[in-house]
């Protein structure tokens, strides 16, 4: 039950006064995060993106050409567009005795415009003003007040991100409303570090940023804004650290094995294991020997290997009689482990089954009891695995292949599955290590650092769209030379029936060209489709695969060599160093030409040219941090990290050690968060929806 003290902050906007259905629907646009409606505390929390400096009060004959004034100005005259010409502007001028200045409005209502500046009388303006044939102009001026205004206008004004509908007045009144409703909490944290870093009180920080006295105020690096950030950072490891315990609470079994089936699988491979991956089996198979859960991530590169750790830690508790689960994130992916592990899983002796949303039926009841009955060791499948119907004789160990898609929600659920399963989760990539604290602080962490050996680098082209055909003349050679082509066109969500009909013509378009050995495969497809395409790409009976970014989840198809990538500049660098990773998997060189749409903007430029230089998996990761980063300073993009409100990961990431040890500190003096500030922790949970860290405190 959330404390009642919180209740006027977690009210619905709604309540407000003055916020009517219209307002609401507008605000709930804005501000819902997911399908209940916005509160009080998504208005306090909805942060600027800038400001604008009102302090400058210049006479007229003093103004700075291109600069944001307030001027004290006569309304002299209004001068309507002509008759003949509606599109023109409506004028007003204006003047002081140094100077005179013309107020522009285009497509304004005339008697809005006729209240809002009398003639003969006092008008403070604020807007940018402008040279137009050497004449002061303001077009549009922000705000338009007379001395009782003037007296309540703020000096420096935060600028909000709005939606289609919503005035910034608007929003402003109701956050002064909000404002109103914060009530008086006790602290959460602790008065030596608040005071180390001036950070100021929890209400004071709010009003400080959405009612600024000074600039600063309302941006990411203020001392209030980090304040708040901090506030979330904490109640982000906090917990995080709330579920590791809980997870780590119940003494699991350990599964000794003396290695016997990881020897038979490492035997039937052609390869070696590289150092990396035996340091992480090796890590792996002494937390499984341990009479406690593990919880432990491995993060690595595009094909350095995890799925065969993840298989040789099956194997582990397979050979301790015991079973093991590999969930994918999509069905596709989960075919295709089955795929590359059957071979091996024969070798050694395992009994290796799917499930996904497709076994229906008698099949599907088959193997529910066989797994029920102990009669499979590795289950391959997607979040069907975990789902109420399926039972499991004696599950140990669960591997998760994610996708970032892997939330504490759903840690918890398979914590509830077995007696006390360990858990392994496998990223798509590399996670950079700000983040890996942020999301994965509750874990142990393994990285596969090195790539096999003998995989040639990707040699990685960028190209304008005008040499289109230059292209698809280096496909042909490609083909000639016997290799498989990935042909990759974005998929991007707001538009996808759009993108859907490009990846189409394009696919006619090759057809038309290299015939049947064109393939298409998107996310609408239904699984059969999907799966006879790639399985002909794969046979090698397709040599093309035009393809959304569906693929960009581990396919795994050796023999493919050449990748194009449509559109790159509408990629996130990471996104394409994984779609780059289906290629150069085999040992033949592999080329990729990035096709990108010109003129490129500043950031596109730098991740195409970051991808040329590098294809290390690590740097780039950070990379991506970095310019995504850059992108929030410049205001190109809303939110920096997923899943975070007012933490910025490159202005506040400093601070997320300090929450992570605080968190620590906290809970080994506090465990059940009674005392008077573990009261008001759980306070700070509630806030920032980690109150279903609080549930495990009643569960523990
Ligand atoms: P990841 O899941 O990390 O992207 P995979 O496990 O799919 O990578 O491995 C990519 C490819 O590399 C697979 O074909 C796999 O058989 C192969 N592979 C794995 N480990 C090694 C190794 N040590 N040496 C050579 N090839 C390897
Ligand atoms: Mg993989």
């Amino acid at each position: 039950m959330r404390p009642s003290v919180l209740n006027p902050l977690f009210a619905p906007v709604s309540a407000l006064p003055s916020i009517g259905p219209k307002l609401e629907k507008l605000f709930r646009r804005l501000l819902a995060r997911d399908a209940t409606p916005p509160r009080v505390v998504d208005l306090l929390f909805h942060m600027p993106t800038g400001y604008v400096d009102r302090r400058s009060r210049p006479k007229l004959a003093d103004v700075m050409p291109d600069t944001m004034v307030t001027v004290a100005v006569t309304i002299d005259r209004h001068r309507p567009p002509p008759p003949h010409r509606p599109r023109a502007p409506y004028n007003i001028d204006a003047s002081d005795n140094t100077n005179t200045l013309t107020i522009s409005y285009f497509n304004a209502r005339r008697d809005y415009l006729q209240k809002l500046f009398p003639e003969g009388e006092t008008r403070y303006v604020s807007g940018t003003a402008t040279l137009y044939d050497g004449h002061l102009q303001m077009v549009h001026p922000d705000r338009v007040v007379d001395a009782a205004g003037l007296a309540k206008l703020p000096l420096i004004d935060p600028v909000y991100p709005l939606t289609e509908g919503l005035h910034e007045n608007q929003l402003r009144r109701a956050i002064d409303l909000a404002l109103e409703h914060v009530p008086n909490l006790p602290e959460w944290q602790d008065e030596a570090w608040l005071e180390r870093n001036a950070f100021p009180r929890f209400a004071e920080a709010l009003y400080r940023i959405h009612r600024p006295a000074a600039p600063e105020d309302p941006t990411p690096g203020s001392a209030p804004w980090s304040r708040l950030a901090y506030d979330e950072l904490l109640a982000n490891q906090l917990a995080l650290a709330l579920l590791r315990a809980h997870l780590r609470a119940r003494p699991g079994r350990g599964s000794t094995a003396a290695g016997r089936l990881r020897a038979r699988i490492i035997a039937a491979l052609p390869f070696s294991l590289t150092p990396s991956q035996q340091r992480t089996v090796a890590d792996i198979v002494g937390d499984l020997a341990r009479p406690h859960r593990m919880l432990r991530l491995l993060h690595g590169d595009v094909g350095s290997g995890k799925t065969l750790v993840a298989l040789l830690a099956a194997a582990t508790v397979i050979e301790a009689g015991r079973q093991a689960a590999f969930m994918a994130p999509t069905e596709l992916l989960a075919r295709q482990h089955l795929a590359t592990i059957a071979p091996l899983a024969e070798k050694a002796g395992i009994r290796l089954a799917i499930l996904t949303g497709r076994e229906r039926g008698r099949e599907r009841a088959e193997i529910l009891s066989a797994l029920a009955a102990g009669d499979i060791d590795l289950i391959v499948g997607t979040h069907a695995l975990f789902q109420e119907e399926v039972a499991f004789h004696d599950l140990a160990l669960a591997i998760v292949d994610e996708q970032h898609r892997f939330g504490v929600h759903q840690r918890l659920a398979l914590a509830r599955k077995g007696e006390a399963v360990d858990l392994l989760v496998l990223t798509a990539t590399p996670i950079p290590r700000t983040l890996v604290l942020t999301f994965f602080g509750d874990m142990d962490v393994s990285e596969l650092r090195e790539k096999p050996a003998g995989r040639p680098k990707i040699d990685t082209r960028t190209l304008p769209l005008a040499r289109l055909s230059e292209v698809v003349d280096a496909v042909k050679r490609a083909l000639d030379q016997g290799r498989r082509v990935y042909w990759v066109c974005p998929l991007v969500e707001e538009s996808e029936s759009v993108d859907l009909a490009a990846a189409e013509e394009r696919f006619s378009a090759l057809r038309a060209r290299f015939g049947e050995v064109v393939e298409l495969v998107h996310g609408r497809l239904r699984g059969p489709d999907k799966d006879r395409a790639m399985a002909r790409f794969a046979e090698g009976s397709a040599r093309i695969l035009v393809a959304t970014t569906v693929i960009e989840v581990g396919v795994d198809v050796p023999q493919a060599s050449v990748m194009v990538v449509e559109h790159a500049e509408r990629f996130g660098l990471a996104q394409l160093h994984q779609l780059r990773g289906r290629i150069g998997r085999g040992a033949e060189r592999s080329i990729c030409l990035l096709i990108y749409k010109a003129p490129l903007g500043e950031m596109a430029k730098a991740r195409l040219r970051i991808l040329r230089e590098s294809d290390d998996g690590f740097r780039i990761a950070e990379e991506d941090l970095r310019l995504r980063g850059e992108g929030d300073v410049l205001g190109t993009r809303q939110s920096g990290l997923p899943g975070f409100r007012l933490a910025r990961i490159e202005v506040h990431g400093k601070l997320l050690s300090a929450a992570r040890d605080d968190a620590a500190l906290m809970l080994g003096r506090d465990p059940k968060l009674t005392s008077p500030r573990g009261e008001a922790l759980r306070l700070l949970l509630y806030l920032f929806a980690r109150d279903e860290a609080i549930r495990l405190l009643g569960a523990g």
